[in-house]
């Protein structure tokens, strides 16, 4: 279990989550941010911080947005850990 940052985020990327996140797994990908699958530990955080409820549990996200969060090549994505990393859209 993982939760995925969908749509909302595109154009937006205000970076809450990323300050709260404990085990910093977020990633900047250009037009928003992504959650890797494999580091988080669902612990919602996130979730209740995100202005633009983007942020939902992988069981109730599209595909779509699960595929874009899990196939990122998180060895070349950006890694952020703070509001001030995160490239402004
Ligand atoms: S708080 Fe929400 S909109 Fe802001 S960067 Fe995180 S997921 Fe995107
Ligand atoms: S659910 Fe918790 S561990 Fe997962 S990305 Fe959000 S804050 Fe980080």
């Amino acid at each position: 279990m993982a939760r995925v940052v969908t749509e909302p985020c595109i154009g937006c990327k205000s970076g809450e989550c990323v300050e709260v996140c404990p085990v910093d797994c977020f990633f900047d990908i250009g037009n928003m941010l992504v959650i890797n699958p494999e580091e988080c530990i669902d612990c919602a955080a996130c979730e209740d911080v995100c202005p633009v409820e983007a942020i939902v549990p992988d069981d109730d996200a599209n595909e779509k947005w699960i595929n874009i969060n899990a196939e990122t090549d998180f060895d070349s994505a950006k890694h952020v850990t703070s509001q001030e990393e995160i490239e402004k859209p």
